[in-house]
């Protein structure tokens, strides 16, 4: 098993498939995707080289994220050979959404098992002013489909500051009668969002302090689990998850690794830098691919320093995929 010198162990990775992006969410890419980095990107048989090496360190989750990966049209084929891939127990996917109602059975066909769908508001309007796209109803019905596919969802609401308090209570509705879990995260600084950061962020504790008010009880967490901690009510059929990465020992359980769409593994969200595996992932060859992870998880750092202000080389998560 992959461990680090604190003796954290590596059960998820979080594959990046593409920088790109077509919406220009206001926190992460408000002017839209500008390419800054012309290298390749991984092919699909690369990132089935990437899954199958991190397989034999014992990772048993992979997040195919990016940028946006349903722009990729090998996708499926990419949820695929993760999901044969020995070892492999659970295929998640991240998007925003955009497309979900056309590609979602070609997803779940392919064995898709968990999707994260990001609305940072149930406002359609709000929702076309953060992202740029008036899209809302066929992010929902995508969300429906899957649903009724048998695909656990999860939706991902970043936490921000001005009019948190109505969107708070709009997603509450929601989840009375909606069977998905909600996962707030908070707000991270990057190198592009400083200002944005400074006026919209909000802590996550504020929320978690009003449900734990409210009655939400506080769930067990999973070996493979993200980085959220999930709380669930009886009156609610939906559950709600809090990603706090300001809170103290936020890091202390990390349990995940990334990897580029351009090849590079990335120990923490906000490393210096990425460290580039592209030639040997090219080689396919995932046993020397599985040996130079080793050699390099010793690099870990124990703690991000977001608290610090320091965000590494990270200028916006599309980036890498969150
Ligand atoms: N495009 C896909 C999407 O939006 O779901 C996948 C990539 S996106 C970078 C992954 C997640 O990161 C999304 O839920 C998004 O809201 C979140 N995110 C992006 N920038 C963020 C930031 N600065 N702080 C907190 N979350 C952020
Ligand atoms: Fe694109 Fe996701 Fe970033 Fe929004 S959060 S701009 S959808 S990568």
């Amino acid at each position: 098993m992959l461990t680090d010198n604190l003796g954290r162990r590596f059960y998820y990775l979080r594959l990046s498939v593409t920088d790109a992006c077509n919406f220009r969410c206001s926190y992460c890419l408000p002017n839209g995707y500008q390419p800054t980095d012309d290298s390749p990107h991984l092919t699909a048989a690369d990132a089935a080289t990437v899954v199958r090496a991190f397989a034999s360190l014992g990772t048993q989750k992979v997040r195919l994220t990016g940028g946006e990966p349903s722009l990729r049209a090998d996708l499926p084929e990419m949820i695929a050979a993760s999901k044969e891939t020995p070892g492999i127990r659970r295929v998640a996917v991240t998007s925003n959404g955009y497309k979900l109602p056309k590609v979602i059975d070609s997803w779940h066909q392919a064995g898709l098992d968990q999707l994260n769908i990001s609305i940072d508001t149930l406002q359609r309007a709000e929702f076309a002013e953060f992202t740029g796209h008036d899209c809302l109803p066929r992010v929902l019905d995508g969300i429906e489909r899957a649903r009724d596919l048998g695909v656990t969802v999860k939706v991902n609401a970043v936490l921000l500051a001005d009019g948190a308090e109505r969107r708070l209570g709009e997603f509450l509705h929601w989840l009375r009668t909606t069977p998905v879990t909600l996962r707030f995260i908070e707000l991270m600084r990057t190198g592009d969002n400083r200002n944005y950061f400074a006026s919209n962020h909000l802590r996550g504790a504020t929320i978690e302090e009003q449900l734990l008010r409210d009655g939400w009880q506080l769930l067990p967490r999973a070996q493979d689990a993200g980085p959220a901690r999930e709380y669930q009510h009886p009156d609610y059929r939906g559950r709600i998850g809090l990603i706090t990465p300001y809170s103290k020992d936020f890091c202390a359980s990390c349990n995940r690794l990334r990897v580029s769409a351009q090849g590079r593994l990335h120990l923490c969200l906000f490393a210096d830098q990425g460290q580039d595996l592209y030639q040997t992932i090219r080689s396919g060859d995932s046993d020397a691919l599985a040996h130079q992870v080793r050699e390099l998880i010793g690099g870990k750092a124990p703690s991000h320093l977001l608290q610090q202000e320091q965000v590494g080389a990270t200028r916006n998560l599309a980036m890498l995929g969150g």
